[in-house]
This record gives structure tokens, sequence and C-alpha cells, in this order.
């Protein structure tokens, strides 16, 4: 008989897998066995991540594929609704959709729709996918895990505030619900990423000047990367570790939280991975010795 596979039997849904780390993620759960709900609002990249994800398994019934806007409530309940009537259950929920939608302003001058559309999808999507969940997490003593961001953490990133004030909201959501869901044995927790090369600068609606198309190694990427990501990879005041992360990198610390025998100690944390940007201070980014 084939071993069990680490998710085997889970119902998980992962927002925003249509793409990026919430498609490596997908991807990897499938790998592992979980009975998975993909979605997004793109139908083109969901089906290019269906037939990414029916390479690897034998189980095609395993796997449902949801179009859906989060921003609004139906597609929050499609989601939901189409997860329990396909796998009678849910598990795992991964809150990672998300983006630093632009509309071309900036700093204290960001309008306030923007503000408004920011909160809506990191934050106000995540306060209700989990509402929405909750019963059912209970009844399995499910696991969640937010995709947050570095932004949301003590450093300031002045040219965005609403995306990282959002990611701070996050956090201290996700610590505040932690506490209360664990009585009931669902546990609770995020991670903070760094530069990631994923479609997220793109999403941004950055213009074409700053992006360099270059295939990546990983073909669960878009064939895009950033010359600002390649910029932000060589410099050591920004990314201490010297590349920046692929989605896979993140995925696996989201199957790490996301499983209870390796992680269950740990609860309403955020674990950040971020090559070392944010341990760098302005100080500490040049070279003492050629100060010196
Ligand atoms: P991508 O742009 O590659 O993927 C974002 C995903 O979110 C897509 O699948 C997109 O689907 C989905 N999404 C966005 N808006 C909506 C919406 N309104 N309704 C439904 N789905 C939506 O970005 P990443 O993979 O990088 O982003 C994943 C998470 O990681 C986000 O929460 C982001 O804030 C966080 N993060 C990313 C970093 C990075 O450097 N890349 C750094 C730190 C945090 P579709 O377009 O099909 O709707």
């Amino acid at each position: 008989m084939a071993p069990t596979k680490r998710f085997s039997g889970k119902s998980v849904i992962i927002t925003g897998s249509s793409n990026g780390i919430g498609r490596a993620t997908a991807v990897l759960f499938a790998k592992q066995g979980a009975q998975v709900t993909i979605t997004g609002r793109d139908e083109e990249r969901l089906e290019a991540a269906k037939k990414q994800i029916l390479k690897l398994t034998s189980k095609p019934n395993d796997l449902n594929v949801v179009v859906a806007n989060l921003t609004d409530s139906k597609g929050l309940d499609d989601i939901v609704n189409s997860t329990l009537t396909k796998f009678g259950k849910i598990d795992i929920l991964i809150n990672n959709a998300g983006a630093n939608i632009s509309d071309g302003t900036l700093n204290t001058d960001q309008s306030i729709e923007l503000y408004q559309k920011t909160f809506q999808i990191n934050f106000q999507a995540v306060v209700e996918m989990i509402k929405k969940t909750k019963e059912h997490l209970i009844k399995t003593k499910g696991e969640i895990v937010n995709v947050s961001s570095i932004a949301g953490n003590e450093q300031a990133f002045s040219a965005t505030p609403y995306y990282c004030a959002a990611k701070s909201a996050l956090n201290q959501y996700t610590r505040c619900i932690a506490l209360d869901l664990i009585q009931y044995g669902v546990r609770v927790n995020s991670v903070s990423p760094g530069v990631v090369v994923t479609g997220f600068l793109g999403a941004m609606g950055l213009p074409d000047e700053f992006r360099d198309k270059v295939t990546t190694s990983d073909d669960s990427l878009e064939p895009l990367n950033f010359q600002m990501a390649n910029f932000m990879a060589s410099n050591k005041a920004c990314i201490p570790a010297g590349f920046c992360a692929k989605p896979n990198d993140i995925a696996e610390i989201i199957l790490f939280l996301s499983d209870r025998k390796k992680s269950q100690y740990i609860v309403g944390q955020s674990i950040v991975a971020d090559g070392g940007t944010s341990l760098v201070t302005g100080m500490t980014a040049f070279d003492m010795h050629e100060m010196i």
C-alpha cells in the first residue's frame, strides 16, 4: 500500500492561488495529498494553475477550482460553499490573496478610494473568510495561515502606507483571533515575507520600464523577473542573503504552519521570511571597515 502523504484527507482552501505564493502553496499541498480549492479572479491564470496541479495528482476530484473576487461577498460564499459541497469539510484555510494596489498616488497623497480597496483585499477579505469558515474549522480543529508582509512590521515603507497599515492590522488580527480560536482547537498563524518574485509588482501596475523579461528556473512563475528585484538582491542593504525568495520558499513555511505534527506549539505568531531585510538599519547597511 502507498504510504500516506502528509496532508492526505485534508481539505484546504488557498486564496490567491491563481498565481505566485498561493499557486506554489496549492501545488505543494496537492503533492502532499490534500484536497485543494484554488481560487482567483483571472480565469486564464487559474486554468494554468489547475493544469499544473492535475499533472501531479492521480485524483482530479481532489481539486476544486473557483473563479471569485474576494472583495465581493458572493465570491467568498462560492469559495466556501463549493469546498463544502465537494470535500464535505474544511481543515485548513490559507488567506494568501493580497495586493499593494496602485492608482499612481503615493505617500500621504494616496487616495481614499485606494485606502478602501487596499484594506478590502488585504484585511477585510481575510476577516470575512475567517467568519465564514470558523464553524467548519472548529469542527475539524483546523488551521489558519494568513500571508502578511514585512511591510506590516515596525519598519516604515513610506511610499505605500495603506498596504503597510493593512498588513499591520492583519498581524494584530492574527494574534487576537489566535487567542480566541485556540480554545476551540483551531490554530492561527501567519508568515511575513520580504521580497518574493511573483506577479506582485505587476499587480501594482508598475510600468514596463521596471520590468525585465527573464524566464526563471521555476516554471510555476510567470516568465517575469523584475529589475527592481534584481537590484534588491544585489544590494546587501536591501536583502542581506543576496537573493529574492521564490514562491516555494514561502509555500514551505505555510505548509509547516499548517501541519500540526510539525508546529503544534506555535500559536498566533508570524514567521518572518525576508533574507534578513528587516534586520538591516541604515547604519548597518554600510561597510564599517570602509569608513575607518
Ligand atoms: P501575486 O500577484 O503573484 O498573487 C496574488 C494572488 O492574489 C493572485 O492569485 C490574485 O489572483 C489574488 N488576488 C488579488 N486580488 C484579488 C481579489 N480581489 N480577489 C481574488 N483574488 C485576488 O502576488 P504574491 O503571490 O506575491 O502575493 C501573495 C501574498 O503575499 C499577498 O498577500 C502579498 O501581500 C504577500 N506578499 C508578497 C510579497 C512579494 O514580494 N511578492 C512580499 C510580502 C508579502 P487574480 O489576479 O487571479 O485575482
